[in-house]
C-alpha cells in the first residue's frame, strides 16, 4: 500500500477525499483513500506499480513515520529486468551501508520471502521487521510461551542472546525466518527482538537443531540505530 505521494512538491498522505496526483516511480495516476477505520493512503488507478504491495495499517504508518521522509516507500528498478518495487523504508541511500527495511504484518511464504531479498540484496543491506501477533494465526501466542532468556544465554559482542526452543505445534514459522538471508528482527507486543542469523547462530554454539533459534532483546533506540547503520556491530555489512 502506499501512504505517501509527492503532491505539489512535498510527499505525504492524502488529506482529503477526491484528491489526486502522480506516482513518481511509474508516472501512474493515484486517488485518495480516506478510510473510516483505517490509514489514509493512495491507490494506484491502474493497478499498483508494485506488484508486492499489501494492505497495510497503523502498525506500519507508526513505524514509517519514525523515519525521516526521504527514507519511506522508496521505488527501486532492477536495472536488468525493469522490475519495480518500493522499499518501505530506505536509510542511507546511495552509501555503502543503504540499509531497506522491510515491514511484514501478514505471513509470506518462503518463496515471497526470498525473492525480495534477492531484489533488494542486489544493493542494499537488508532488514526484515516482521510483526508477531495473533490476528490470523497462533505464531504471537507460541512466541510468547517460547521467550526463554535464562536457559541458554550466551554473550557475543556485548548482547546477551538466548538460545530456545519454538513452542509451536507447527516450526514452519521460525524456521522460515531462520533461514532468511537478511538480517530478520520481530516486533512482539512492542518490543524488538535480533533473531540470531546463519552466521551469528554458528557464533553462537549453532547451528541449532530444528525449531531451535536465538534472540538478542534490542531496545527502540538499538534497532533505530542498527537500521541507521551506527550501531549493534552484529549486523556490519557482511557481519
Ligand atoms: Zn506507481
Amino acid at each position: 500500500m502506499m501512504l505517501y505521494a509527492w503532491v505539489d512538491g512535498v510527499s505525504r498522505p492524502p488529506l482529503s477525499k477526491g484528491e489526486r496526483t502522480t506516482c513518481r516511480d511509474c508516472g501512474g495516476l493515484l486517488t485518495s483513500v480516506v478510510p473510516v477505520e483505517n490509514v489514509r493512503h493512495w491507490r494506484h488507478k491502474a493497478g499498483d506499480c508494485d506488484s508486492w504491495s499489501e494492505p497495510e495499517g497503523p502498525w506500519h504508518l507508526g513505524w514509517k513515520e519514525q523515519f525521516d521522509l526521504e527514507c519511506r516507500e522508496i521505488g527501486l528498478v532492477d536495472a536488468l529486468t525493469g522490475e519495480r518495487h518500493r522499499a518501505d523504508v530506505l536509510c542511507g541511500a546511495g552509501t555503502p551501508q543503504a540499509t531497506v527495511l522491510e515491514l511484514q504484518h501478514s505471513s509470506i511464504s518462503a518463496d515471497e520471502q526470498r525473492s525480495r531479498e534477492n531484489f533488494y540484496q542486489q544493493a542494499h543491506r537488508m532488514f526484515w521487521l516482521v510483526h508477531i501477533h495473533s490476528e490470523a494465526n497462533f505464531n504471537g501466542y507460541s512466541f510468547g510461551f517460547s521467550l526463554d532468556f535464562g536457559s541458554r544465554p550466551v554473550v557475543l559482542e556485548g548482547h546477551t542472546y538466548g538460545v530456545m526452543r519454538w513452542m509451536g505445534r507447527s516450526k514452519q514459522f521460525i524456521e522460515k525466518w531462520k533461514r532468511a538471508k537478511a538480517h530478520v528482527f520481530f516486533d512482539y507486543q512492542g518490543h524488538v527482538f535480533y533473531l540470531a542469523s546463519e552466521s551469528v547462530s554458528l557464533r553462537l554454539g549453532g547451528p541449532f537443531k530444528k525449531g531451535e533459534f536465538a534472540l538478542c532483546v534490542l531496545t527502540h533506540e538499538q534497532f533505530m540505530q542498527a537500521v541507521k547503520q551506527r550501531d549493534f556491530s552484529t549486523l556490519r555489512p557482511n557481519g
